[in-house]
């Protein structure tokens, strides 16, 4: 009683139906491969026929021999372990049905233990390899993708209904292919995933999967700028209004004015001493020509190692002295990242319809007119309070997947991964943490 007590218990074994006795742990061969086998014996007094449901009276219903079955459990030390279990089988007088004794160790047909079942989903919403995620659990590959499937089915989109508020995304999942998925942006949940981003296939999937009421009953969209969906959107969800994401407008602006201040930095790049410097402070503190001109200190003296004691303020009007070219740009740029960052519309619709003064770089140009063009979402974005923050977390964890566990050359397997990783595992809201 005791030894089956602790082998249970090393076991995580809760049915105590389930007895060992001493030696009942050997080793041998399965498929070829050295395993554990640890012998038990499942039984108990039935009360009842599962068959015609009379209860036992006297020796109505009598033990009659033994089944065995091999239940592949989790490998406990080096070696795929088995239970070599011997279940009790019964014969009701009654109707003269024999039946097998029950455990919920695992489940009716199977013989793959509920545990080891248990562990390959835990290990399945972690980044491992399907062919690691086997190997330590001593069952095929196809078992564990087997598994895989069938937990990722009971999160299956029922598609019909639309959430409210939508965001769209893609993310490279093979060398060249691109995917498309869609998620409820309040709740993060992903709402499926396509094989491909063109506009056609994303256009079939919504018409065949959700009726023109259910369409018509979105009321947002969040893109990033570089995606074209607009039209698709307008065609697909007639009365919703498109977001651009407001992270995206900062980054587009901040990048062009930082590929202005390299240009303007090379050009320092002389054999002269005073040049030299400049390039060198240009280089070091390029973070606070993007920071935002009104969070820069007016007060606080700090140490720069190329400056000295100084304000910050005082240290970014040095180095805009620096180049009129510079100067000019910081301008257009400091405007354009106050009126987003403010959600001003009007003020930012007035420095976009201004006249680009020469100076201007072609990088904050180029950023300008794309910011015209997107001008009406950019509106919504200063309205709603969406934002692709979250598919985007979770785009950056799908990449993380990627490279550590995959390799699915079934698009079907590797979504029931995807799904299965972000249900086990919820993403937290990453939206608020984003800087910009
Ligand atoms: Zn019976």
């Amino acid at each position: 009683m005791s030894i089956s007590n602790d082998i249970r218990n090393m076991l995580d074994i809760q049915d105590k139906n389930i007895y060992m006795s001493e030696n009942a742990v050997t080793y041998g061969k399965h498929k070829g491969k050295s395993c554990k086998f640890i012998k038990a014996k499942l039984t108990y007094d039935a009360d009842q026929c599962p068959n015609c449901q009379v209860e036992k009276v006297g020796s109505s219903i009598y033990k009659n021999g033994t089944q065995l079955s091999r239940i592949t459990i989790p490998t406990m030390g080096v070696y795929p372990t088995y239970l070599l279990l011997s279940k009790q089988r019964f014969m009701c007088k009654h109707c003269g049905v024999s039946f097998t004794a029950q455990t919920n160790i695992v489940k009716r047909h199977c013989f793959i233990s509920s545990n080891t079942e248990a562990q390959i989903m835990i290990k399945s919403a972690g980044a491992q390899s399907v062919k690691d995620i086997s190997q330590d659990c001593g069952v095929s590959e196809a078992t564990v993708q087997r598994i895989i499937n069938k937990e990722a089915n009971k999160y299956k989109p029922h598609y019909k209904a639309l959430p409210k508020h939508l965001s769209f995304d893609e993310f490279k999942y093979a060398k060249g292919k691109m995917a498309f998925e869609y998620i409820d942006v309040e709740t993060g949940d992903i709402l499926d995933i396509l094989n491909s981003r063109d506009n056609r296939s994303i256009t079939d999937h919504f018409i065949t999967n959700y009726s023109l009421s259910a369409r018509q009953r979105v009321e947002t969209v969040t893109i990033d700028m570089n995606a074209g969906y607009v039209s698709l959107i307008k065609e697909m969800f007639p009365n919703a209004d498109i977001i651009i994401d407001r992270f995206h407008l900062v980054q587009l602006i901040s990048r062009a004015m930082n590929k202005t201040r390299v240009k303007i930095m090379n050009q320092l790049r002389t054999s002269n001493g005073e040049d030299q410097k400049k390039y060198r402070r240009l280089k070091r503190y390029w973070k606070l020509l993007l920071k935002k001109r009104s969070s820069l200190s007016y007060t606080e003296y700090k140490y720069y190692g190329l400056f000295g004691q100084r304000l910050e303020s005082s240290i970014v009007q040095e180095m805009l002295d620096y180049s009129e070219e510079l100067k000019v740009n910081y301008g257009i740029y400091q405007d354009l990242l106050e009126a987003i960052d403010e959600k001003d519309y009007h003020a930012l619709e007035n420095t976009l319809n201004k006249k680009c003064p020469t100076q201007s770089s072609t990088y904050l140009r180029t950023s300008i007119k794309t910011l015209r063009k997107h001008l009406p979402y950019t509106k919504n974005s200063f309205q709603y309070t969406y934002n692709n923050g979250r598919i985007e977390g979770i785009n950056n964890k799908i990449k993380v997947l990627n490279r550590i566990a995959y390799g699915y050359r079934n698009f079907k397997h590797y979504k029931n991964r995807i799904r299965l990783h972000f249900k086990l595992k919820p993403v937290v809201n990453k939206s608020h943490s984003r800087v910009a």
